[in-house]
């Protein structure tokens, strides 16, 4: 494979016809020049026309709004989510709608899941595997068994649909790095049981977060939202959470680690105390 760091080099190589002795063909592979993204809090009032328009110009070569089901009515509706189709090797960080920014995030399937075998990575019409059960993992196909859970997958006590269950969140971490890596199943799956052979640990759920830990499980939540919307919380946050400290340098202190960690900005502690002793 050749890599080009621009459309003038690959126009230049897509002229090759011949490599020595060698009758060549140049093509420009799909993959790895396009990345799927989702945006989020996208106004519903914009229709698709209109954002094709803007994002077209932003590299997105396709885009669709994600619906979700709504129990109320009983049907799909369209949500605030976007997908948007990328024609570059990598992810966009933002996209611009209007005056609002959005953040982009790697989109990641959902490992498919087979009702057949429940193996992962392939479908019930494809499946050469023996039945077994959803919940108990024995060879009948029953949707109403009592038995015990028992995990198909894993032997776990849950059943092999579980979100918890360790095989489930490994195909994810697959998923993922397919997805971020551009490379196939079979090298993502390598890499991560490589490294969850170095970190044991990790990926197992931690129930009780920490006091320290609530700030960044927070930040999940305003990675979701744009930069303004990221303000008004953080002014929120900052009414609740200031006026239980004792005195300023502390109040300063947890102000600007907020900052840093939501909006990315690095306050200057020593020129905001200065000023609040005037004041005081
Ligand atoms: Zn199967
Ligand atoms: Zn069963
Ligand atoms: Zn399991």
């Amino acid at each position: 494979m050749v890599v080009c760091f621009d459309k003038h080099q690959f126009n230049q190589l897509s002229k090759l016809k011949q490599l020595g002795q060698w009758t060549v063909n140049v093509f420009q592979p799909k993959s790895l020049n396009t990345t799927i993204g989702c945006i989020y809090n996208v106004s519903l009032d914009i229709d698709e026309t209109d954002l094709q328009e803007i994002l077209e110009k932003q590299q997105v070569s396709r885009l669709q709004r994600l619906t979700y089901y709504d129990k109320n009515t009983k049907t799909r509706v369209p949500s605030k989510t976007l997908k948007l189709f990328f024609n570059t090797a990598e992810l966009p960080p933002r996209v611009l709608i209007g005056f609002k920014s959005h953040k982009t995030k790697l989109f990641v399937p959902k490992p498919t899941q087979c009702f057949k075998c429940q193996g992962f990575g392939h479908m019930q019409r494809e499946c050469r595997n023996s039945v077994k059960c959803v919940r108990c993992g024995e060879d009948h196909k029953d949707r109403e068994c009592k038995i015990k859970a028992k995990c198909a997958n894993c032997n776990g006590d849950h059943p092999a649909t579980s979100k918890d269950c360790p095989k489930k969140i490994e195909n994810e971490k697959i998923l993922k790095q397919v997805c971020k890596e551009k490379c196939s199943v079979k090298e993502a799956r390598t890499h991560v049981l490589k490294e969850s052979k170095q970190n044991p640990l990790q990926g197992k759920k931690e129930n009780i977060p920490k006091e320290h830990e609530k700030i960044s499980l927070t930040k999940g939540l305003f990675q979701q939202l744009t930069e303004f919307d990221n303000f008004i919380l953080l002014s929120i946050m900052t009414t609740i959470q200031v006026p239980t400290l004792p005195d300023n340098v502390q109040k300063v202190s947890v102000v600007a680690n907020m900052v840093l960690e939501l909006l990315g900005v690095h306050v200057n502690q020593e020129y905001i105390l200065d000023k609040l002793t005037l004041i005081n």
